[in-house]
């Protein structure tokens, strides 16, 4: 008889600094009617693409299993998930964990903090665990966390990616998923080892793309390979998250050996203590940013577009997406042939839309949410503009970040002030694919200057096509001064903030 399996995804990264708390409906924005995911439809529509979804659903069709789908749901990065959502998926889960299916295989992300629970993931296993004690789980996780106890104990696999941008996703699932098929199938016994550090990277610091982190993930890499252990992840953690668990964190999973899974995650958790200094990120203030983008782009040894990644307010890392300081700095020092955006305002895209495209209007773009934790009002920009162009702002993904999903960013409108440019929709997007550009007309190659809010996810796309590329501190709560939030629930003594915090793990 083929085994039975149940495979789920509910996905979200809190920044528990976001005045936009997260409701239901924004799971269900990748789905087309706007619902919630599951079943033969989710298995259509993510089965086979660059994901953990994916790459569970893969390696379970391999093996001629039957998949039962709960729920597949993520949603942009923002604030606290309501308690009403989290109730919704986990309970999803949890009812077809009831089923008893041979294992469980779960695409997380590891960062959820809803309204009552600051480990969302370590809640929905701990609820697993009281109705399948000995069900086998396999984890797949983003690398942005903040590892619980309640995770690892409950988990019998877990993976995270290796990437940032997040292109291996499909992989880590497919690591995890391997690990515990190897044990069902009787040829191995995975045990977890795992770890917290009381150290928080700049999340611009972190990409194992670079050092230091290069060097401690080609070590967690070339460990799996030799087969010493069964898999070993390495996560850069989740700084923009009040809760105990924030932290740099390691989880080894050892083929029955947990000493050498141990020793594996002590090595790892070394390194990155060693070199905690280099993951401290500096940076210029915004209107130096832009004024050296200016710089560049009137080089005439230039060639291609200088992008600003306007990291403060971007979604990807729980941003509003609609402040409009970095476009208004620009604009005052004159950036021309510049195209800003995508900014989210779903009223100001009504009222382009309702004009028409051709029409002049004068609207208040952005600015319409007052970010009390970090002290900072909401200021919009009215503009005098025409309507360039109009869309559903819907089309597929061809970059190397989930490839062959379908992503959809409302109702979207392109704003003409002179030669700047200005993309506004109905929901935010970080723009980790040149998608939102080209489906409403927009050849971003023959652009000099093009503004985005994005850390880390553009460059796959951006890197390829930039003259060259300007990070700009915009405000906002991403930004990377930790020193204009209050901490309260984090661990202490914690570096950077406490530059004398001992080497202190937290793990098994
Ligand atoms: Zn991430």
């Amino acid at each position: 008889m083929a085994p039975r399996y149940v495979l789920a995804e509910m996905m979200h990264e809190t920044n528990t600094f976001s005045p936009q708390l997260t409701d239901i409906e924004k799971f269900g924005r990748n789905s087309p009617d706007g619902g919630l995911l599951d079943g033969a439809e989710a298995i259509e529509l993510f089965g086979h693409t660059n994901t953990s979804f994916g790459g569970f659903y893969e390696l379970l069709e391999a093996r001629g299993a039957i998949v039962d789908v709960p729920i597949v749901a993520t949603a942009w990065p923002s604030g606290l998930v309501t308690d009403e959502a989290f109730e919704e998926m986990a309970g999803r889960i949890v009812d077809a964990a009831r089923t008893a299916p041979d294992a469980m295989f779960l695409a997380l992300h590891g960062a959820m903090v809803t309204q009552t629970h600051d480990d969302a993931e370590g809640e929905l296993l701990r609820r697993i665990r009281v109705v399948a004690p000995d069900m086998p789980i396999a984890v797949a996780l983003d690398f942005h966390l903040g590892m619980s106890p309640e995770l690892c104990t409950n988990a019998t696999v877990v993976t995270g990616y290796r990437t940032y941008p997040h292109i291996d996703t499909h992989e880590t699932a497919q690591r995890a998923g391997r690990a515990l098929l190897a044990g069902l199938d009787g040829e191995a016994d995975p045990v977890i080892s795992w770890g917290v550090l009381p150290m928080m990277t700049n999340m611009l610091r972190q990409t194992p793309a670079a050092q230091p982190m290069k060097d401690i993930m080609d070590h967690a890499i070339e460990a799996e390979a030799s087969g010493e252990v069964m898999t070993a992840s390495v996560f850069g953690g989740f700084p923009l998250s009040d809760i105990p668990h924030t932290g740099l964190s390691v989880v080894v999973v050892s083929n029955g050996d947990k000493g050498a899974g141990d020793r594996l995650r002590d090595e790892l958790m070394a390194m990155a203590w060693d070199r905690r200094a280099e993951f401290v990120f500096d940076f210029d203030p915004m209107e130096v940013s832009v004024a050296q983008a200016r710089e560049l782009g009137d080089d005439p040894t230039t060639s291609g577009p200088i992008v600003m990644a306007d990291h403060g307010d971007n979604c990807g890392a729980g941003g509003i997406t609609d402040v409009m300081a970095v476009l208004e700095e620009a604009m005052a020092q004159g950036l021309d042939d510049l195209v800003a955006g995508p900014y989210c305002d779903p009223t100001t895209v009504e009222s382009a839309m309702a004009a028409g495209v051709g029409a002049e209007i004068t609207v208040p773009i952005g600015g319409k949410f007052d970010m009390p934790a970090i002290d900072l009002d909401a200021e919009p920009m009215t503009l005098t503009a025409r309507v360039a162009a109009v869309s559903d702002g819907r089309y597929v993904v061809t970059g190397p970040m989930a490839t062959g999903t379908t992503t959809h960013i409302g109702d979207t409108a392109l704003l003409e002030v002179g030669s700047v440019q200005i993309l506004v929709s109905s929901l935010p997007l970080e723009p980790f694919d040149l998608g939102f550009y080209t489906h409403i007309g927009i050849d971003p190659t023959a652009r000099k200057y093009l503004l985005i809010k994005s850390r880390q996810h553009f460059r796959a796309v951006f890197e390829p096509i930039a003259g060259h590329i300007v990070p700009v501190a915009g405000p906002g709560v991403c930004s990377e001064d930790y020193s204009i939030r209050d901490f309260h629930r984090i661990r202490r003594p914690m570096y950077p903030m406490d530059l004398e915090t001992p080497m202190t793990v937290i793990g098994n």
